[in-house]
């Protein structure tokens, strides 16, 4: 590519299900690294593979990189859609000499295997049609094979696992169309990448192989190779392959568990990728920083905590309006009921205290249970044995000073811990009951935070509420 050339990165994901944590995590990187240059990340869904395809799984992956914020440029592009295009390519290779039509019977080349298997040679196959006089060319079904160079070496540079060199004396003659004149997977991919101007593909290591075959075709049709860089792939945190219980799951399900799509793209931006020691990052840090030099050579090790502890640190620093909507999003997509206005203000007045050291949704909303749960309250079993009768006596006579009160922190601050040295106790002793009679629960904001949110008619009314004899049954 020359140097002043627009970068075109893509994610080319194969619909056979849902977008899971690597496959997100390669579209991440495309996603960053064409994005911090000013570059193109397109999506191509491959296709091709008509049996296990689905529409259903095409619509998880564009939800789930929809999702992530994994925003790409242009139409999405259907793999199969372009099967007359590939097959052309084929068909120039072949008029120029650089392919060959085989017809060699499956018998033969399971023969040819045999006999090579019993002399102890190499069983690729080797088609005797490859040099064949095409006067001699039967009527009968065939292949169309790419003529692979037989001496030398291919080098692949890539830019993670360095330059990796193939014998050509190791590469058989790929088939390019299948004999019903289909073509196959391999050329479609390496027409596609050129034909879309894709300057840099991304992508799992477990496509290493595949690039010393593509090159054959880029060779061949003397087009630009792009630059390449195979990720090692994702392990869980005992080292071993990503299983389900690691964290193998479709990307849909994190957002399921409250994760905040901020800190999901932080958390796999660092799964294979480092900047020094930078562990916590926006998107604007990540898209100038994101290098392939950056990227590790062994595989990375999925860790929940990690992904939490970062999750927690974005859902601090958020937006709090952009939070709410993510948070109904949260709602949505759990099937939980949508917010109606008097709460979404409430949230809204509320975000600033529920952000600090909430994980994931699921732990805000708990923490919002004071703004969320209808009155009167309903305390939890911890909350109700704050509500001892000592402590609803306690709550009694901070009323009149709260009624008289102006509703800012200081003057809360300050009331609050006069009452609470006329009956003897330290504030935190009658932080329980208020956080009871407030929320219901025993974890909370702090109370001055409720109080502030709730407004002094509310919190007067829930005092009042807590203060009376629960029935005894
Ligand atoms: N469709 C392939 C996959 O889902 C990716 C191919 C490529 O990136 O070249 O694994």
């Amino acid at each position: 590519m020359s140097a002043n050339a627009q970068v075109v990165t893509r994610f080319a994901p194969s619909p056979t299900g849902y977008l899971h944590i690597g496959g997100a995590r390669t579209a991440l990187f495309n996603w960053l690294y064409a994005r911090g240059r000013g570059g193109k990340f397109l999506l191509r869904i491959e296709d091709t593979d008509r049996e296990r395809s689905t529409p259903e799984a095409t619509a998880a992956i564009l939800k789930g990189m929809d999702w992530l914020g994994l925003d790409h440029d242009g139409e999405v592009v259907s793999q199969a859609a372009g099967a007359e295009r590939h097959a052309e390519v084929a068909h120039q290779l072949l008029a120029e000499g650089k392919a060959y039509k085989c017809f060699a019977t499956q018998d033969e080349i399971t023969a040819f295997r045999d006999a090579a298997r019993a002399e102890g040679r190499s069983t690729l196959y080797r088609s005797p049609w490859r040099d064949a006089d095409p006067a001699t060319q039967p009527d009968a079904p065939y292949v169309v094979r790419i003529k692979a160079p037989q001496e030398g070496e291919t080098v692949i540079r890539d830019q993670v696992q360095g330059d990796v060199t193939i014998r050509n004396d190791q590469l058989d003659d790929m088939i390019l169309l299948r004999s019903d004149g289909t073509p196959v997977y391999m050329l479609a991919v390496v027409v596609d990448d050129h034909d879309m101007g894709v300057t840099h593909v991304i992508r799992g290591d477990d496509h290493l192989n595949n690039a010393a075959r593509q090159m054959m075709i880029y060779d061949a049709m003397d087009w630009d190779v792009p630059v390449w860089a195979h990720i090692p792939l994702i392990h869980g945190p005992d080292g071993k392959k990503l299983s389900k219980r690691h964290g193998a799951l479709g990307v849909e399900e994190y957002q399921a568990m409250g994760y905040p799509a901020a800190g999901m793209r932080n958390y796999l931006a660092r799964l294979g990728w480092s900047h020094g020691d930078d562990e916590f990052f926006t998107d604007d840090q990540a898209k100038e920083w994101f290098d392939l030099s950056g990227i590790g050579k062994s595989p990375a090790r999925f860790d929940f905590k990690k992904l939490e502890n970062l999750c927690g640190q974005h859902i601090a620093a958020a937006d709090d309006a952009a939070l709410l909507h993510e948070l109904e999003q949260f709602l949505d997509v759990t099937g939980a009921s949508a917010l109606n206005d008097e709460k979404r203000a409430g949230m809204g007045a509320a975000m600033y205290c529920l952000k600090e050291r909430a994980k994931t949704f699921p732990e805000l909303i708990e923490k919002a249970h004071f703004v969320l749960a209808d009155t009167p309250l309903e305390p939890d079993e911890k909350a109700a044995k704050q509500l001892d009768p000592v402590s609803r006596g306690i709550l009694a006579s901070l009323t009149p000073h709260l009624q008289n009160a102006s509703w800012t922190r200081h003057e809360l601050e300050a009331v609050t811990s006069r009452v609470a040295e006329e009956h003897g106790i330290k504030f935190g002793k009658m932080a329980g009951p208020l956080r009871a009679a407030l929320a219901g629960r025993a974890v909370t904001p702090s109370v001055f935070d409720m109080m502030l949110v709730l407004g002094q008619q509310e919190t007067l009314t829930r005092l009042a509420q807590a203060s009376v004899a629960p029935e005894q049954d």
